[in-house]
Protein backbone atom coordinates (compact mmCIF):
# COMPACT_ATOMS: atom_id res chain seq x y z
CA UNK A 1 0.00 0.00 0.00
CA UNK A 2 2.74 1.95 1.11
CA UNK A 3 4.38 1.73 -2.28
CA UNK A 4 1.24 2.46 -4.26
CA UNK A 5 0.72 5.56 -2.39
CA UNK A 6 4.57 6.25 -3.27
CA UNK A 7 4.30 5.82 -6.63
CA UNK A 8 0.88 8.26 -7.04
CA UNK A 9 2.48 10.83 -5.37
CA UNK A 10 5.61 10.36 -7.80
CA UNK A 11 3.29 10.47 -10.82
CA UNK A 12 1.70 13.46 -9.55
CA UNK A 13 4.72 15.54 -8.80
CA UNK A 14 5.95 14.00 -11.89
CA UNK A 15 2.80 14.83 -13.96
CA UNK A 16 2.53 18.52 -12.35
CA UNK A 17 6.28 19.03 -13.44
CA UNK A 18 5.24 18.34 -16.65
CA UNK A 19 2.64 20.75 -16.68
CA UNK A 20 4.23 23.37 -15.34
CA UNK A 21 5.77 24.70 -18.09
CA UNK A 22 5.38 27.91 -20.35
CA UNK A 23 4.22 30.73 -18.19
CA UNK A 24 0.22 31.29 -18.05
CA UNK A 25 0.29 34.94 -18.83
CA UNK A 26 -1.41 36.53 -22.07
CA UNK A 27 1.70 38.12 -22.33
CA UNK A 28 3.86 38.55 -25.56
CA UNK A 29 6.84 40.89 -25.97
CA UNK A 30 7.31 42.91 -28.89
CA UNK A 31 11.14 41.96 -30.08
CA UNK A 32 11.84 40.86 -26.94
CA UNK A 33 11.97 43.15 -23.56
CA UNK A 34 14.63 45.92 -24.39
CA UNK A 35 12.48 49.27 -23.69
CA UNK A 36 13.26 49.30 -19.78
CA UNK A 37 16.45 48.40 -20.19
CA UNK A 38 17.41 50.56 -23.12
CA UNK A 39 18.24 47.08 -24.48
CA UNK A 40 18.87 46.35 -28.41
CA UNK A 41 15.44 45.46 -29.56
CA UNK A 42 15.46 41.43 -31.58
CA UNK A 43 18.82 40.89 -29.30
CA UNK A 44 19.43 38.02 -27.01
CA UNK A 45 19.41 40.44 -23.81
CA UNK A 46 15.74 41.72 -25.10
CA UNK A 47 14.89 37.83 -25.19
CA UNK A 48 16.59 37.05 -21.63
CA UNK A 49 14.73 40.04 -20.43
CA UNK A 50 11.39 38.58 -21.81
CA UNK A 51 12.25 35.43 -19.93
CA UNK A 52 13.49 37.48 -16.20
CA UNK A 53 9.97 39.40 -16.67
CA UNK A 54 7.88 36.07 -17.11
CA UNK A 55 6.50 36.27 -20.50
CA UNK A 56 4.40 33.85 -22.14
CA UNK A 57 5.94 34.52 -24.85
CA UNK A 58 9.05 36.63 -26.39
CA UNK A 59 8.54 37.88 -30.32
CA UNK A 60 11.37 38.33 -32.40
CA UNK A 61 12.04 38.79 -36.57
CA UNK A 62 13.64 36.63 -39.04
CA UNK A 63 15.23 37.46 -42.12
CA UNK A 64 17.63 35.37 -44.53
CA UNK A 65 20.65 36.58 -45.51
CA UNK A 66 22.25 36.67 -49.01
CA UNK A 67 24.16 33.53 -48.41
CA UNK A 68 20.88 31.82 -47.13
CA UNK A 69 21.46 31.97 -43.11
CA UNK A 70 18.27 33.11 -41.48
CA UNK A 71 19.14 35.83 -38.71
CA UNK A 72 17.33 37.49 -36.34
CA UNK A 73 16.04 41.24 -36.75
CA UNK A 74 13.26 43.65 -37.32
CA UNK A 75 14.36 45.89 -40.07
CA UNK A 76 15.47 44.46 -43.85
CA UNK A 77 18.72 46.69 -42.73
CA UNK A 78 20.95 45.83 -39.98
CA UNK A 79 22.67 49.28 -39.29
CA UNK A 80 22.21 50.54 -43.04
CA UNK A 81 23.29 47.25 -44.45
CA UNK A 82 20.23 45.23 -46.45
CA UNK A 83 20.32 41.77 -44.79
CA UNK A 84 18.95 40.20 -47.56
CA UNK A 85 22.04 41.48 -50.20
CA UNK A 86 24.70 41.59 -47.26
CA UNK A 87 26.25 37.40 -46.18
CA UNK A 88 26.41 36.64 -42.52
CA UNK A 89 30.21 37.10 -42.60
CA UNK A 90 29.65 40.89 -44.11
CA UNK A 91 26.95 41.52 -41.64
CA UNK A 92 29.42 40.65 -38.82
CA UNK A 93 30.90 43.91 -39.49
CA UNK A 94 28.00 46.00 -37.85
CA UNK A 95 27.43 45.51 -33.74
CA UNK A 96 24.36 46.46 -31.51
CA UNK A 97 25.31 48.83 -28.93
CA UNK A 98 25.43 46.41 -26.00
CA UNK A 99 27.99 44.62 -28.78
CA UNK A 100 26.41 41.83 -29.39
CA UNK A 101 26.45 40.60 -33.25
CA UNK A 102 23.06 40.37 -35.31
CA UNK A 103 22.07 36.93 -33.79
CA UNK A 104 21.78 34.13 -36.24
CA UNK A 105 18.17 31.89 -35.60
CA UNK A 106 20.34 29.11 -34.64
CA UNK A 107 22.16 31.29 -31.57
CA UNK A 108 19.11 32.47 -30.49
CA UNK A 109 16.95 29.26 -30.34
CA UNK A 110 19.66 27.76 -28.43
CA UNK A 111 19.52 30.73 -25.78
CA UNK A 112 15.72 30.63 -25.82
CA UNK A 113 15.65 26.46 -24.92
CA UNK A 114 18.06 27.64 -22.09
CA UNK A 115 14.76 27.97 -20.15
CA UNK A 116 10.92 26.65 -20.38
CA UNK A 117 9.30 28.89 -19.23
CA UNK A 118 8.49 31.57 -22.24
CA UNK A 119 7.55 30.63 -25.41
CA UNK A 120 9.66 31.96 -28.65
CA UNK A 121 7.60 33.48 -31.38
CA UNK A 122 9.07 33.40 -34.58
CA UNK A 123 8.26 36.31 -36.98
CA UNK A 124 9.22 35.37 -40.51
CA UNK A 125 9.89 37.94 -42.64
CA UNK A 126 8.49 38.60 -45.97
CA UNK A 127 11.36 39.13 -48.47
CA UNK A 128 11.67 42.33 -50.63
CA UNK A 129 13.40 40.18 -53.53
CA UNK A 130 10.85 37.59 -53.96
CA UNK A 131 8.03 35.12 -52.79
CA UNK A 132 10.42 32.05 -53.33
CA UNK A 133 12.80 33.86 -51.34
CA UNK A 134 10.38 33.86 -48.15
CA UNK A 135 9.67 30.18 -48.98
CA UNK A 136 13.23 29.05 -49.03
CA UNK A 137 13.38 30.90 -45.53
CA UNK A 138 10.22 29.54 -43.84
CA UNK A 139 11.76 25.84 -44.98
CA UNK A 140 15.17 26.61 -43.64
CA UNK A 141 13.46 28.60 -40.29
CA UNK A 142 11.80 25.08 -39.65
CA UNK A 143 14.42 22.29 -40.76
CA UNK A 144 16.34 24.74 -37.79
CA UNK A 145 13.29 24.49 -35.30
CA UNK A 146 13.21 20.93 -36.13
CA UNK A 147 17.15 20.25 -35.88
CA UNK A 148 16.73 21.56 -32.94
CA UNK A 149 14.11 20.19 -31.42
CA UNK A 150 12.58 23.18 -30.30
CA UNK A 151 8.90 22.21 -31.57
CA UNK A 152 7.60 22.67 -27.79
CA UNK A 153 8.52 26.60 -27.82
CA UNK A 154 8.68 27.39 -31.31
CA UNK A 155 5.19 28.92 -32.38
CA UNK A 156 5.21 30.51 -36.40
CA UNK A 157 3.81 34.60 -37.25
CA UNK A 158 3.92 35.83 -40.46
CA UNK A 159 2.39 38.30 -42.64
CA UNK A 160 2.94 36.41 -45.76
CA UNK A 161 -0.34 34.09 -46.30
CA UNK A 162 2.01 31.78 -48.30
CA UNK A 163 4.32 31.17 -45.83
CA UNK A 164 1.51 30.00 -43.16
CA UNK A 165 0.42 28.05 -45.65
CA UNK A 166 3.66 26.40 -46.00
CA UNK A 167 4.40 26.07 -42.42
CA UNK A 168 0.96 24.56 -42.32
CA UNK A 169 1.95 22.14 -45.11
CA UNK A 170 5.91 21.25 -43.27
CA UNK A 171 4.01 20.71 -39.87
CA UNK A 172 0.54 20.02 -39.23
CA UNK A 173 0.76 20.76 -35.37
CA UNK A 174 2.53 23.84 -35.78
CA UNK A 175 1.12 26.74 -34.12
CA UNK A 176 0.45 29.70 -36.70
CA UNK A 177 -0.74 32.55 -36.65
CA UNK A 178 -1.45 35.16 -39.46
CA UNK A 179 -0.76 39.12 -38.69
CA UNK A 180 -1.84 40.84 -41.88
CA UNK A 181 -5.68 41.67 -40.88
CA UNK A 182 -7.28 40.95 -43.98
CA UNK A 183 -8.51 37.05 -43.42
CA UNK A 184 -11.89 36.34 -41.80
CA UNK A 185 -11.30 33.69 -38.88
CA UNK A 186 -13.16 31.08 -41.17
CA UNK A 187 -10.66 31.95 -43.82
CA UNK A 188 -7.68 31.71 -41.76
CA UNK A 189 -8.77 28.23 -40.47
CA UNK A 190 -9.37 26.68 -43.85
CA UNK A 191 -5.52 27.71 -44.57
CA UNK A 192 -4.14 25.96 -41.44
CA UNK A 193 -3.63 29.10 -39.38
CA UNK A 194 -4.31 27.95 -35.50
CA UNK A 195 -4.14 31.82 -34.67
CA UNK A 196 -5.27 35.57 -35.66
CA UNK A 197 -2.20 38.17 -34.53
CA UNK A 198 -3.46 40.71 -35.74
CA UNK A 199 -3.33 44.94 -35.45
CA UNK A 200 -5.45 46.13 -32.36
CA UNK A 201 -7.27 48.61 -34.88
CA UNK A 202 -8.48 45.39 -36.32
CA UNK A 203 -10.74 44.33 -33.85
CA UNK A 204 -12.42 47.48 -32.97
CA UNK A 205 -13.30 47.06 -36.54
CA UNK A 206 -14.01 43.52 -36.32
CA UNK A 207 -15.22 42.98 -32.66
CA UNK A 208 -17.04 39.74 -33.91
CA UNK A 209 -13.79 38.01 -35.07
CA UNK A 210 -12.93 37.49 -31.68
CA UNK A 211 -15.36 35.31 -30.61
CA UNK A 212 -16.02 33.73 -34.09
CA UNK A 213 -12.41 32.59 -34.17
CA UNK A 214 -12.96 31.18 -30.38
CA UNK A 215 -15.39 29.43 -31.93
CA UNK A 216 -13.21 28.05 -34.42
CA UNK A 217 -10.80 27.03 -31.85
CA UNK A 218 -8.13 29.76 -33.17
CA UNK A 219 -6.06 31.78 -30.68
CA UNK A 220 -6.73 35.63 -30.66
CA UNK A 221 -3.28 37.92 -30.71
CA UNK A 222 -3.37 41.67 -30.91
CA UNK A 223 -0.19 43.87 -31.69
CA UNK A 224 1.12 46.13 -30.38
CA UNK A 225 -0.48 47.16 -27.56
CA UNK A 226 1.07 49.45 -25.60
CA UNK A 227 -1.64 51.76 -24.28
CA UNK A 228 -3.22 50.87 -20.70
CA UNK A 229 -6.62 51.85 -21.82
CA UNK A 230 -6.58 49.45 -25.03
CA UNK A 231 -4.96 46.80 -22.95
CA UNK A 232 -7.52 46.69 -20.97
CA UNK A 233 -9.99 46.96 -23.90
CA UNK A 234 -9.13 43.62 -25.18
CA UNK A 235 -8.13 41.56 -21.57
CA UNK A 236 -12.19 42.43 -20.95
CA UNK A 237 -12.86 41.14 -24.83
CA UNK A 238 -11.02 38.14 -23.72
CA UNK A 239 -7.90 37.91 -26.34
CA UNK A 240 -5.54 35.08 -25.69
CA UNK A 241 -2.90 37.07 -26.42
CA UNK A 242 -1.11 40.76 -26.30
CA UNK A 243 1.66 41.86 -27.58
CA UNK A 244 3.54 44.46 -26.45
CA UNK A 245 6.61 47.08 -25.88
CA UNK A 246 5.34 47.54 -22.38
CA UNK A 247 5.38 44.24 -20.33
CA UNK A 248 5.97 45.37 -17.24
CA UNK A 249 2.55 47.84 -17.85
CA UNK A 250 1.07 44.84 -19.18
CA UNK A 251 1.72 42.93 -15.84
CA UNK A 252 0.81 45.77 -13.71
CA UNK A 253 -2.79 45.92 -15.99
CA UNK A 254 -3.46 42.28 -15.07
CA UNK A 255 -2.36 42.41 -11.89
CA UNK A 256 -5.33 45.13 -10.82
CA UNK A 257 -8.04 42.79 -12.57
MG1 LIG B 1 7.68 41.26 -35.52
Amino acid sequence: MRRFIYGISLYLMLTVAALAQFNKNIIIAHRGAWKTNNLPENSLASLNQAVALHCHGSEFDIHMTADGVPVVNHDHDFYRMDIEKSTYEQLLAKKHPNGESIPTLKEYLIAGMNQKETKLILEIKTSRISPERSIELTDKVYALVKELNAQKWAEYICFSWEVGKRLHELDKKAKIAYLEGDKTPAEAKAAGYTGLDYHYSIYKKHPEWIAEAHKLGLTVNAWTVNDRTEMQRLIDQHVDYITTNEPELLFEVLKKE
